[in-house]
């Protein structure tokens, strides 16, 4: 079964590949189909941004296709750079200026560094939804970066969450399979997963 991963993130890629293995599904990536068009990211919330990114991939690809929207909320910025995440400190920011930026907006030491990373995933066929989900991953925005793994604002995020063996570590020193365990788009891909094969094999 062909599923059109609409991303052209390579570690959203990545972490996606990996948790949909088990399930038989085989990956399309934005390169093994027909170019897909551009889409502009500017819905409000993560899950208009998810469904608007499969609606189009679908359409374009004529293929079940899975759409990623994910981000950071951080307390003390009253949920920023939520939407905003990959653009943080401007249009073709890197990770590493938008750790910088986060840190600098973070530099009052009194504030709120209580912060959650968000996933919302859409599972969409050409001009239909058929699922939306969304997982979450609580923790806090540390001073200095930890660890080498992950991307985007992992070496900053502290997992704080009680009770898991990721607990106390940044996603950044997590395995590939122990940050899906627990992060924001291992928990909506699992809850995703459920029905997803069901979907897509419609009983006749
Ligand atoms: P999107 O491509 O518009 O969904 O933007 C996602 C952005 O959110 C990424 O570029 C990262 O900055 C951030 N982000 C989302 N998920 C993660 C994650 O698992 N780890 C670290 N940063 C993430």
């Amino acid at each position: 079964m062909d599923l059109l991963l609409a991303t052209t993130n390579r570690h959203k890629l990545e972490e996606l590949s990996y948790l949909l293995a088990p399930l038989g599904v085989t990956p399309k990536l934005p390169g093994d189909v027909d170019r897909l068009p551009k889409v502009s990211e500017d819905r409000p919330d993560f899950a208009g941004n998810a469904r608007k990114k499969a609606l189009s991939g679908a359409q374009a690809s004529g293929l079940w296709t899975l759409a990623d929207d994910s981000g950071l909320e951080v307390e003390a910025l009253g949920g920023a750079p939520g939407v905003l995440s990959a653009r943080f400190s401007g249009v073709d920011a890197t990770d590493a200026q938008n750790n910088e930026k986060l840190l600098a907006e973070l530099a009052d030491g009194s504030c709120d560094r209580s912060a959650r990373f968000v996933c919302a995933l859409c599972l969409a066929h050409p001009g239909v939804v058929a699922a939306e989900i969304a997982g979450t991953a609580r923790g806090e925005i540390l001073n200095v970066s930890r660890g080498t793994g992950g991307f985007g604002y992992d070496p900053l995020f502290l997992f704080t969450e009680p009770g898991h063996d990721a607990t106390g570590k940044t996603f950044a020193e997590l395995t590939e399979a122990e940050k899906s365990e627990v992060s924001h788009r291992g928990r909506a891909l699992r809850a995703l997963a459920k029905k997803l094969l069901t979907l897509m094999n419609p009983k006749p």
